[in-house]
């Protein structure tokens, strides 16, 4: 199970956020959070991220590929049999976490290269940069996702 790793509960793969603040870009992160549109040079800084994100997950997808056919050998003792069985329901899961997010990155990329990303999609006001800086895949500013998570935590009773 090498090479694999987890994700928040946000879908973003722990090691990316270390990455997101390694690389960010000062002229970016001293922008005032409110009220101003993103230039191209700040889309341009959310696409590398995220191309590089996709990157690594189609990388590490076709590792684990690789790793599924290598381990279909018979074992003669039940419990590598069940270990293994295990591993691949495991990697199996996997799997389906890693296309949900592959989805994600991708129609963040698509919002940029249409023009809105870093829009809400449920009241069109700017999401903030430092809350896009740490999800770049959210759809929605911080009063509409509190307001989501309210909203499931009700019916969720
Ligand atoms: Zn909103």
């Amino acid at each position: 199970m090498e090479g694999l790793y987890f994700w928040d509960d946000f879908g973003i793969p722990t090691r990316f956020n270390s990455l997101i603040s390694d690389q960010w870009n000062p002229t970016t992160d001293s922008l005032p959070s409110q009220g101003r549109r993103m230039d191209a040079k700040d889309l341009q800084y959310f696409k590398d991220v995220l191309s590089g994100m996709l990157d690594d997950i189609l990388r590490k997808s076709e590792e684990t590929i690789e790793d599924m056919t290598e381990s279909g050998e018979v074992y003669a003792d039940p419990a590598d049999r069940a270990t293994a069985e295990s591993d691949r329901a495991f990697t199996l899961r996997l799997r389906d976490r890693e296309r949900k997010l592959i989805k994600k990155i991708q129609k963040a990329i698509n919002r940029i290269d249409d023009g809105d990303f870093g829009v809400c999609v449920e009241c069109g006001e700017d999401i903030s940069i430092p809350r896009l800086k740490a999800r770049p895949m959210t759809t929605l500013c911080i009063n509409c996702k509190s307001k989501q998570e309210e909203d499931e935590a009700v019916r969720g009773d």
